[in-house]
């Protein structure tokens, strides 16, 4: 082909065709930002009414709202990573989940990575924590004094599992560690808990009377220093992807006794092997993560942080949106919401608590 021979813009056009045809078609710069360098750079949430959308190893979502970094039963570890945001439904849970375990006998939650303020992939660590669904709750009881910000980036959590056996340390683990587990599971909002392998063993072998709650137990990698709370899609979320239902067994025959052999301990073949938040770009997120992004925030993370049902949160209004994309809101998504984060929403009494209805237990 004689390319001197065409115009500039024939020449873009012939070569738009050939991409085309290798099916390459052009994207829009911003569709080949990665996914994680939009999110990771978010500071603060949309001041929308609270949805999640796609999964929750590939979405974002918006009216996140934080946990307080303090609360008379929680801290919030390693604040630096600005990870204390979720949807408000996950974060009322957690500080239910707070104070019932106090109740329990537990000294009270570090709590651990949720998400990034509008959520999406991660910069490091993490697959999944992209709807505000997810929570890592440190196994390690929380000291009865408010640690400082240092204290809280730099104190190691307690590795309950032997690196070699992969069985829970025995000098390590109490009835209050089975109680934390046996009550986060316990509500009807979690779907699934991850825990280390030897964890699940731990329980499977332990647990009496009631063993219907090992369901939701679910042995992963990792997860040996803190335990991983997942809740369902939320009401007001049609474009949240559901993840298939636990199987209705305790889950401590087969699947647990396979990660007791070799298959799942081989080292990595191919270590260096680009991670999926390395690759995820715009383009393979929901479509309503663009309209996320854009979409404006609240004055200040105070703003925008949880103080229960009943607080009001005095901010300035956040400015009003022209992103007719977001989609429509339902009173149930809204109750409970800061009012700050109620800027999209039609129904100006939702700073009034609400009863959420509960998804059907599985
Ligand atoms: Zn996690």
């Amino acid at each position: 082909m004689k390319s001197s021979t065409r115009s500039p813009g024939a020449r873009n056009s012939v070569l738009a065709a050939a991409l085309a045809l290798a099916g390459l078609a052009a994207q829009p710069a911003a569709a080949e930002e990665r996914a994680k360098d939009l999110f990771g750079a978010e500071k603060l949430p949309t001041a929308a009414a609270a949805q999640s959308f796609g999964f929750y190893s590939k979405g974002c979502f918006s009216g996140g709202v934080a946990i307080p970094m303090d609360g008379p039963t929680w801290q919030v570890m390693r604040p630096s990573r600005n990870r204390r945001w979720g949807h408000p439904a996950l974060i009322a849970l957690i500080e239910r989940l707070s104070r019932d375990a106090v109740a329990d006998g537990w000294p009270g939650l570090l709590i651990g990575d949720i998400a990034q303020p509008r959520g999406g992939p991660m910069l490091t660590g993490h697959a999944s924590h992209q709807i505000g669904l997810d929570a890592d709750i440190w196994l390690t009881p929380m000291p009865d004094r408010t640690m400082s910000r240092a204290r809280r980036e730099t104190m190691s959590a307690t590795l309950m599992v032997d690196d070699k056996t992969h069985l829970v340390k025995d000098a390590l683990w109490t009835p209050r560690h089975t109680a934390l587990l046996k009550r986060a599971a316990s509500y009807p909002q979690v779907e699934r808990i991850l825990v280390n392998p030897g964890i699940k063993k731990k329980l499977c072998d332990t647990v009496k009377g009631d063993r219907s709650w090992l369901r939701k137990i679910r042995p992963f990698w990792g997860h040996d220093y803190h335990f991983h709370m997942r809740i369902g899609c939320q009401p007001g979320s049609p474009n949240c992807k559901a993840q298939e239902a636990t199987p209705d067994d305790d889950g401590c025959g087969k699947p647990l006794a396979w990660w007791f052999t070799q298959e799942p301990w081989r080292p990595n073949k191919n270590p260096d092997a680009p991670k999926a938040r390395d690759l995820m770009t715009m383009a393979n997120l929901p479509k309503e993560c663009r309209a996320v992004l854009d979409a404006p925030g609240p004055a200040s993370a105070e703003a925008a942080t949880y103080h229960g049902d009943t607080v009001p949160i005095a901010v300035a209004p956040a400015p009003v949106p022209e992103t007719p994309s977001l989609p429509a809101v339902t009173a149930s998504s809204t109750a409970g919401l800061p009012s700050a984060l109620n800027a999209f929403t039609a129904t100006p009494e939702v700073g009034v608590p609400v009863p959420r209805p509960r998804p059907p237990a599985k």
